[in-house]
């Protein structure tokens, strides 16, 4: 394994322990791609109402039909606006779950895709781990997750660990995740069960990959969740619908860095002009960290889903991008060993390519070879 590196961030973008909760937005936006039926304008929708694979995360009447950047790709979306009623139709029965049969089940039926194919995939599991760990600077979801609902946590991977039949399971963090760790270890005790394992704070130590190179274990019979995906079963178990995420808000341009919890769906643009409505015009966005991350084009709105955790709004910085040097540092740091000036030259999308930024991160150049190894949009 390469040695991984540490990415280091700004010193004076520093997080208060706080959570802002932003509840009650003017509207929220509902992508149509995620729905099974047909809704018209003027039907109303109930908040916790779950679309394919989407929930509703107010009530309210659907005024209009837009467009929207979603997961970076522009989607047609329901405009909900909100009657602040939080009106719920049917409360969400509470769920259990004995075998790993109900477990799938239930995975299944309430579309989290991501983890049912984990599951599924994986026919013989040997090894569950947990992890709490966020890869890029200025996201701290996942740590702020564990650090607040440690309790569920724990007792959704007992129960989880229970029905595979495992005799262990092992909750990963970094080891500069102090309150997180403080807090886990208050209870674990109760869990004999459940182990705790600290990592170095390292670029891309959480890809499944290198987690089970590090931790000696054989990545195709290791079942990896995230603790945002616990507390989606969590929820399931327990009734509950996840209509807030989590997303930090923080950049150079940015007074004072934000953790909010705010509800699926809002709008960047209404959170802007609540909590940052004296930023100017001189800036650009970032989704999901400067790495791995995009950028959005100057005036797009995009809509808030558990996909994202964090924007960075930084000021205008444009590097100027000359010739490539044949240097070599891309190939050098790229984790997975890809010839990326290569690939880049010959303008080809290399299927091992993570995503990580590391090659952008190092060029020199200043060249965009994230976005033509990976395949992303430019
Ligand atoms: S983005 Fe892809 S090509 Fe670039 S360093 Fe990461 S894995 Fe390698
Ligand atoms: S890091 Fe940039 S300048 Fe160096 S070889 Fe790769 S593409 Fe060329």
């Amino acid at each position: 394994m390469k040695n991984l590196i540490k990415i280091k961030d700004h010193e004076s973008i520093k997080f208060v322990n706080e959570i802002n909760y932003f509840r009650a937005p003017e509207k929220i936006y509902v992508p149509t791609k995620c729905l099974k039926e047909t809704f018209k304008i003027n039907d109303y929708v109930f908040k916790n109402t779950i679309f394919d694979n989407y929930v509703s995360s107010v009530s309210g009447k659907i005024i209009n039909v837009d467009e929207i950047l979603y997961n970076n790709s522009k989607s047609e979306v329901l405009v909900v606006e909100n009657d602040y009623k939080e009106n719920i139709n049917n409360k969400n029965k509470k769920v259990k779950i004995k075998s790993k049969e109900d477990l799938i089940e239930v995975i299944k039926k309430y579309n989290l895709e991501n983890i049912y194919k984990k599951i599924t995939e994986i026919k013989d599991i040997s090894h569950f781990v947990v992890k709490s760990i966020d890869e890029e600077v200025y996201s701290i979801k996942q740590l702020i997750l564990l650090q607040n609902y440690y309790h569920e946590i724990l007792e959704t991977i007992n129960l989880i660990q229970s029905v595979l039949k495992l005799k262990q399971s092992l909750l990963v963090t970094k080891n500069t995740n102090f309150n997180s760790i403080k807090n886990v270890k208050s209870i674990i005790g109760t869990y004999p069960n459940i182990m705790i394992r600290l990592v170095e704070d390292k670029y891309l130590i959480g890809e499944d990959v290198f987690l089970c190179k590090h931790l000696n274990y054989n990545l195709q019979k290791t079942l990896i969740l995230t603790v945002e995906e616990i507390l989606e079963i969590h929820n399931i178990i327990f009734g509950h619908s996840m209509v807030e995420t989590i997303i930090t808000v923080s950049g150079n341009k940015i007074k004072s860095p934000l953790i909010m919890s705010v509800r699926i769906g809002t709008s960047l643009k209404e959170i802007m002009s609540k909590y940052l409505s004296d930023l100017g015009t001189d800036y650009d966005i970032f989704i999901n960290g400067l790495l791995k991350g995009y950028r959005i084009k100057d005036g797009e709105d995009i809509l808030i889903s558990k996909e994202i955790h964090s924007i960075v709004i930084n000021k205008i910085e444009r590097k100027s991008i000359t010739n490539c040097i044949n240097c070599g540092a891309c190939k050098k740091i790229c984790p997975v060993n890809i010839n990326v000036k290569l690939c880049y030259e010959k303008k080809l999308k290399h299927k091992k390519c993570l995503g990580c930024g590391l090659c952008n991160y190092i060029c020199p150049a200043n060249l965009k070879l994230k976005e033509i190894v990976s395949g992303d949009k430019l």
